[in-house]
């Protein structure tokens, strides 16, 4: 999501809080977010050698699931200052949470600073270790965090994720960093399906029909569902593994280069939706407010 231009980012944001009105409430915050990580980009320094895969190397792990670059090691400078610009953004628009932002950040340094070395496979652990650290919200940790760990890796990666073919891969994991996805789209005549990584901003294609979290190609346990005022956005849910991740249909976008990171913060309604139902987010990535979550479930 960080590849693209400011200009871009802000006529998404604009987009996004013309089709889904509870996105107004979080507009300003993520306006904020964006310009100051927009300044930092180009401080991403990338040391091309550690992104050099060879071609039988590549086709290898492709073909037998290993996520390319899950064992790069993401500069822990660069994350510490994104998460300090991040924790300023934050507390200039939610500035009665002051305190909680800079414990926040605080743990978060100490935590990177005790590693040796972070690799791109070890930030959904140190996210759930921040998560249960209860410095903040759980949604708001999410929040937090992805938009650090993306900023930094996705950055970091762009130019290679570009030059890669990923269609050998099969497996419902994001081919480059490992993660699980939280979102995709469906494009084009058939309506295929693309995932399009949280973290580091990979698409890669996926059978419709098949979960990407447990393989099930059981059609009568999966499904989906919408909201009325909004089909865009869609949920399906697997009921072997009880999972959900969310869909959005572009078909009819007029954009071709949507920013799916961005309808996601806008939907977020549709998360706390689907756990209603009993489904967890197959990503493990938290984006329903605990509290909100068991006033719901009362
Ligand atoms: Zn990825
Ligand atoms: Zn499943």
């Amino acid at each position: 999501m960080s590849s693209r231009s400011l200009e871009q980012v802000t006529s998404e944001i604009n987009e996004c809080a013309r089709r889904y009105p509870e996105f107004a409430q979080v507009k300003k915050l993520i306006e904020v977010l964006f310009q100051k990580q927009d300044s930092l980009l180009d401080k991403v320094k990338v040391n091309s050698e550690d992104l050099k895969i060879e071609l039988l190397e590549l086709e290898n792990k492709l073909q037998n699931g290993v996520p390319l670059f899950a064992s790069t090691v993401v500069d822990k400078e660069l994350l510490i200052k994104f998460a300090e610009d991040a924790c300023e953004a934050l507390i200039e628009t939610t500035p009665q949470l002051t305190e909680n932002f800079h414990m926040f950040l605080e743990k978060l340094k100490q935590s990177i600073m005790q590693k040796d070395e972070v690799r791109i496979s070890d930030v959904f652990s140190l996210m759930q270790e921040m998560e249960q650290s209860k410095q903040l919200e759980r949604d708001l940790t999410t929040f937090f965090l992805t938009f650090v760990f993306s900023g930094v890796i996705a950055t970091s990666l762009k130019d290679t994720i570009e030059s890669i073919d990923t269609k050998l891969w099969e497996k419902g994991i994001c081919p480059i960093c490992g993660e699980k996805p939280h979102y995709g789209y469906l494009k084009g005549e058939g309506g295929s399906r693309t995932f399009d990584c949280w973290l580091c901003g990979c698409q890669w294609g996926s059978p419709r029909l098949k979960c990407p979290f447990c393989d099930n190609v059981a059609i009568d346990d999966m499904g989906y569902f919408t909201v009325e005022d909004n089909a865009n956005c869609r949920i399906y849910f697997c009921k072997k593994c009880n999972a959900y991740h969310k869909t959005f249909d572009v078909r009819e976008f007029v954009q071709d280069d949507v920013i799916l990171a961005i309808h996601n913060l806008a939907t977020l309604s549709y998360d706390l939706l689907a756990q209603r139902e009993g489904f967890k987010p197959g990503s493990g990535l938290q984006w329903v407010n605990e509290e909100e979550h068991r006033k719901s479930a009362n």
